[in-house]
């Protein structure tokens, strides 16, 4: 038998086909098919430049074989095999110094939530990779509102309505936007993600619609082609994706929720979601903007009732306020969010911008080292149960 080797896979279930891992790898080891992302053990060298790319942590996964899983093999899979059972002698030839190394490399390469998220225990099941990449669902645009005032600055609320087909999406989840048209390499556009701003049942109750939160990108196709859609116009739509970056069912769970720009779109729907259904066990929203009139739903937010949602609107721009980015918010509010930190019902979902992460996990270090504790401990503590989520770009 040959000896044992480690090889590294990527999780379908948690996978949001993003395509970061792909266009990142530096040696074309990863590639996809219709259904799934997946690794080619004869070409991945383990540099690990896909590892920090991606936005969900579903790159993170290693078995150790003695065959490598072939590309059809992990083409063909919904969810992860469960390590084979190698027997003892195998497993220990020569692997513990390379996962001494390996472990040291992905320490290095984990920013955002440190490791691999995990969902809410109490998050309701979701559906993922429904519509795949060969076979899309097609939506109508219903709606396309303006949602800022800054000229400068075009973010969109673009409705999307699936008729009588299935597109069964939970808070937090994303779906896929095929652009129409070819790549400059004559290929057809890979789908963007976005995540939705919806809740689940709909932008409107019991309609089969979600809705997206765009900004225009001079330079994006995608973010273009959509934040251009009038209504009536037909869309190519992947998914849903996303398995962890969920709300909680339970209702007395306090949502600590941190977000730039468009990375509001699924604190939007966690909103509406606990609005609707009236189960609020307390939310507290850190969302940073250029200015007042760059930040999506500023007016539907004004109206959101503070006992529901505390919220702290922070701005790097404004003329009529200094400087402020989330995390020197949440260091001005140490008080507050170290109770969260110590409250076992609170869970911390973080979307945006990528350059955020940094700062908001050095004010949380900060404030932990106030308790007396070590934040990458906390942190993992977090992750593991569930309750700390980073989704940034
Ligand atoms: P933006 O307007 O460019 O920025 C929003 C705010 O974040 C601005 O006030 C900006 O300040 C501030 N900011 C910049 N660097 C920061 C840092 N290091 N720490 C804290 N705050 C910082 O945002 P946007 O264009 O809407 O972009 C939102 C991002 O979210 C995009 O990258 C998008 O891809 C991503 N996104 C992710 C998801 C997801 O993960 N599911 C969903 C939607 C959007 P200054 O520019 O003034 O410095």
């Amino acid at each position: 038998m040959s000896a044992p080797i480690k090889q590294h896979l990527i999780d379908p279930e948690i996978c949001i086909r993003c395509y970061t891992c792909e266009n990142t790898c530096p040696i074309g080891a990863i590639e996809h098919d219709d259904m799934n992302v997946v690794v080619n053990a004869d070409v991945c060298n383990f540099c690990m430049d896909c590892i920090p790319v991606c936005p969900t942590g579903s790159i993170d996964e290693w078995r150790v074989v003695t065959t490598p899983y072939t590309l059809e093999e992990q083409y063909s899979w919904t969810e992860m095999p469960p390590q084979e059972d190698i027997g003892g002698s195998e497993a220990e030839t020569g692997l513990e110094a390379l996962d001494d190394a390996m472990v040291a490399l992905l320490a290095e390469a984990h920013k955002g939530a440190g490791g691999k998220a995990r969902a809410p225990a109490t998050a309701a099941k979701p559906t993922v990779n429904l519509h795949t990449l060969g076979r899309p669902v097609t939506a109508k645009v219903t709606g396309n509102f303006r949602l800022t005032d800054d000229p400068e600055h075009d973010v969109r609320h673009i409705i999307l309505d699936f008729g009588a087909q299935s597109m069964p999406v939970l808070e937090g989840q994303s779906i896929g936007i095929i652009a129409p048209g070819l790549d400059d390499k004559g290929h057809p556009h890979l789908p963007r993600l976005y995540s939705v701003s919806s809740p689940r049942d709909g932008e409107r109750p019991n309609f089969n619609n979600l809705s997206l939160t765009v900004k225009r990108d001079p330079v994006g196709v995608c973010s273009s082609y959509l934040c251009d859609l009038e209504p009536g116009a037909e869309v190519k739509v992947t998914g849903p994706f996303g398995a962890t970056f969920l709300m909680p069912g339970d209702a007395s769970a306090h949502l600590l929720m941190i977000c730039t720009g468009t990375g509001s779109a699924p604190m939007r729907a966690f909103t509406m979601r606990r609005q609707r259904t009236g189960k609020a066990g307390g939310m507290t929203m850190f969302f940073g903007a250029r200015t007042p009139e760059s930040l999506p739903y500023f007016g539907p937010l004004k109206k959101v009732p503070a006992d529901l949602l505390d919220q702290h609107l922070v701005y790097s721009r404004s003329p009529a306020t200094q400087k402020e980015y989330v995390q020197d918010r949440i260091l001005a509010e140490r008080e507050k969010v170290r109770a969260l930190l110590d409250d076992p019902d609170t869970y911390i979902y973080i979307c945006g911008l990528r350059g955020m992460e940094a700062g908001v996990d050095a004010a949380f270090a900060e404030i932990a080292g106030d308790m007396g504790q070590s934040w990458p401990d906390l942190r993992d503590a977090l992750r593991e149960e569930g309750r700390y989520h980073v989704e940034t770009y």
